[in-house]
């Protein structure tokens, strides 16, 4: 069976794309049953987005030791960043500053 080009609307931004009678081949070699729902411009930026989200990964200067690292997660403005040696004595400080329960202070 010969194949021939389709238009199909992309769901994503509803424009006019071109199913190629190559994709619908490979598409029957496959046996994959749904049609693409994106254009592959959207196919693309898609990929790219989850692959960012599954990867939230920045290169930030530690504001301790200067050093630069990277973190899982992208920080706010203006709030410092520690790489995790100086993040572990950030935290110990951060304790020892709490005031105590007790109050035995002084
Ligand atoms: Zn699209
Ligand atoms: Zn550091």
């Amino acid at each position: 069976m010969e194949f021939s080009d389709k238009t199909l609307t992309c769901r994503e931004c509803s424009k006019p794309f071109v199913w190629t009678a190559g994709e619908q081949t490979f598409y029957k070699e496959r046996e994959l049953i749904n049609v693409p729902a994106r254009c592959t411009e959207c196919r693309s930026n898609r990929k790219e987005r989850l692959g960012l989200q599954r990867q939230p990964i920045t290169e930030v200067v530690c504001a301790e030791c200067g050093l630069t690292t990277t973190v899982p997660f992208v920080p706010r403005n203006g709030k410092p960043v520690y790489c995790s040696t100086c993040l572990a004595g950030v935290r110990v400080q951060e304790e020892a500053r709490r005031p105590s329960a007790a109050g035995a202070s002084v």
